[in-house]
Order: structure tokens, then C-alpha cells, then sequence
């Protein structure tokens, strides 16, 4: 039976955990599938700091991927935490992020495309072409002499980096995803 951990064999979803969560958040996840568990157990089966096992928790609570009901110890007063995961819309919210580097990459190359770039010779600092102009084509950190650059290769680079990402949302098959380049 699946108890919902295939999901985790997907590269970019375990990718995408380690970015959020840290190293040991897909410990956290493991831990929580498949059923319901307070904080406190959880750090206690993976001899984990409590505040660590909170964090991620709030974490995947954050990105709705997992929630809590809270309830009142009787005998200690204290309020109780039980924790269950919502796994499968990792995928949604994975697409989501791209969606939004997309929409990132998709600025950077219309201001690239749309911008004429001079560099200094000794630095490399590149500066548009209108700045450069009213600094008398020197370089703002060392004065050297700035020339020309065509930065037709960042554009096409660009380019190939927002078809890769449309093409990853137009057909997102779960574990057959490139591992996102950033
Ligand atoms: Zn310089």
C-alpha cells in the first residue's frame, strides 16, 4: 500500500524539501507519513531538538502541506499539537515557484534584450549604456575605460532557460522533472 511516500522519489519534490526545510526536514516528512503525530513525538523518535521539529513544521504549514489540530491536555494544562501531512500538493506548489522564476527570468530578458550594456576593461563591471554615457564611459569602481559589450549570449541563455521552464509546467510528470538549475 502507498501510504504517500512515492512522492518523495520524485527528485524535484525531495529538491524542493531540502531547500525549504534543511537536511533534516524529509527526516520530519518520513517520520509523519501516513499518519498523525504531536511535535513532541516526532523529536522524540528522531532524537530531534523540539524547536527544530516546530520549525518545520510551520514550515510545511506555511505552504499548507501540512496542518495541526491543537487540544488541551487535561492533566497538564498544556495545549497538544497533532500533525498530519498534505503531501500530494507539493506539486502544486512546486509549480507555483515556477511560475514565479518564470515570471522573473521573463523581466531579466526583456530588460537584457531591451538594454545596451558597456563593460570596463579592467573589472568586467558591466553598466547600461544611459549610465555609462553620463559617466563619460568610465568605470564607476576603478575609472577604467568602458567599451561595448554585446550581450546577445545572456539573452539567448535566458531564452533557453524560460523554454525549459515553460515546457517543465506545460507537462509536469511527477519524477520525470529535471532537477530546477538555479
Ligand atoms: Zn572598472
Amino acid at each position: 500500500m502507498d501510504n504517500g511516500s512515492a512522492i518523495l522519489e520524485n527528485p524535484e519534490v525531495r529538491q524542493f524539501f531540502e531547500e525549504v526545510l534543511g537536511e533534516e526536514g524529509l527526516k520530519v516528512i518520513n517520520a509523519l507519513i501516513g499518519r498523525e503525530a504531536t511535535d513532541e513525538e516526532i523529536a522524540e523518535e528522531l532524537g530531534l531538538k523540539l524547536n527544530l521539529v516546530r520549525k518545520i513544521l510551520y514550515k510545511l504549514y506555511d505552504y499548507r502541506l501540512a496542518s495541526y489540530v491543537r487540544t488541551k491536555d487535561k492533566d497538564i494544562g498544556w495545549y497538544i499539537y497533532t500533525w498530519k501531512l498534505d503531501l500530494p500538493r507539493v506539486m502544486d506548489v512546486i509549480q507555483e515557484r515556477k511560475r514565479k522564476i518564470l515570471e522573473d527570468l521573463t523581466n531579466k530578458l526583456e530588460y537584457e534584450a531591451n538594454t545596451v550594456f558597456f563593460e570596463c576593461t579592467n573589472d568586467h563591471f558591466r553598466i547600461p549604456y544611459d549610465i555609462a554615457s553620463e559617466r563619460g564611459f568610465r568605470c564607476p569602481q576603478c575609472e577604467g575605460a568602458l567599451e561595448y559589450i554585446n550581450n546577445q549570449e545572456a539573452v539567448e541563455s535566458l531564452e533557453r532557460e524560460i523554454r525549459r521552464l515553460q515546457d517543465e509546467l506545460e507537462n509536469p510528470v511527477p519524477g520525470a522533472l529535471k532537477a530546477p538549475r538555479m
